[in-house]
């Protein structure tokens, strides 16, 4: 009779080990399940930001055991083109650009703007429908800001800035970058404009095509401009180039293939000195 108990009692244990085994197994498969679910989509996500990325790779790390890889926020640099804006390289700069999801930056010549040679305003237009920034180099491109009277100076700028206005009345250009990186100290001090020089000069204008210029040549001056912009690359960068060459768009796209596999993103420069700081000279020219 007592075995009789004792094997009840035992059969009642397993019986009772084997319910809670099943009842903890069943709950944890619908975690994992969960889990799986919400990673999936997630990981296709590429532009939703550092925060969301780093929480997709840590809930992967945890199921798969393999090492937590964190995304690093990509670093900024700013490409400015001077001179145009041009109505054939202006326009297939900012395509180029669009692919990336990129902005520039265009230092725009007033009496290209509201003059036909170069395209005009419809490419200004152009520009600044694709969400990059337009600001003014000068009117003419024939004076320098360190030198020339107050009179001509303060023509140059305004003058810049009413073509801009003729073909989008709001747009309030905030930056100002003197032909030749040139200007006094005394007129940096007294500007509404934050003045913008550069730190990485492509000198890409050394560098355009000549009709005589066999492919060869043409691919030796491409790699020269690549090359000197990439070799001296680095985070918070200002790049000069212009906007007004075939070599200058030939070269931007495999610039722009380059930062991107190196992590870096382009912005326009008020991106990335943040709010504008009127008198102030941002980057000096590299000698
Ligand atoms: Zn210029």
């Amino acid at each position: 009779m007592l075995q009789k108990f004792f094997t009840r009692t035992k059969r009642l244990f397993a019986l009772c080990l084997a319910l809670l085994f099943c009842l903890t197994g069943c709950k944890s498969s619908p975690e994992k399940t969960s889990v799986t679910k919400k990673t999936t989509p997630s990981t296709t996500v590429t532009t939703a930001g550092t925060k969301e990325s780093h929480a997709t790779s840590e809930t992967t790390g945890a199921t798969t055991g393999k090492p937590d890889v964190t995304p690093t926020p990509k670093k900024k640099v700013a490409l400015t083109f001077d001179d145009g804006p041009h109505i054939k390289y202006t326009v297939a700069i900012a395509d180029e650009l669009e692919k990336y999801g990129f902005h520039a930056t265009f230092f725009v010549v007033g009496n290209r703007v509201d003059g036909t040679e170069y395209g005009g305003g419809n490419t200004l237009k152009y520009i600044i429908e694709g969400g990059h920034e337009v600001a003014v180099h000068g009117y003419t491109h024939t004076v320098h800001y360190d030198t020339c009277s107050e009179e001509i100076y303060n023509e140059e700028i305004s003058k810049t800035i009413a073509a801009i206005k003729l073909y989008d009345a709001d747009y309030e250009p905030r930056l100002v970058r003197p032909i030749g990186g040139r200007i006094s100290q005394a007129r940096v001090d007294a500007s509404p404009y934050s003045i913008i020089l550069w730190s990485v000069d492509s000198e890409d204008w050394k560098q355009k095509y000549y009709p005589e210029d066999n492919e060869q040549k043409k691919a030796a001056k491409l790699e020269k401009i690549v090359n000197d912009v990439m070799a001296e690359v680095e985070e918070g960068s200002i790049i000069l180039m212009h906007d007004i060459y075939e070599s200058t768009y030939d070269a931007v796209k495999i610039i722009l293939k380059k930062l991107n596999e190196e992590g870096y993103e382009v912005v326009t420069v008020s991106e990335l000195i943040g709010e504008p700081n009127p008198g102030t000279k941002y980057r000096e020219k590299a000698e």
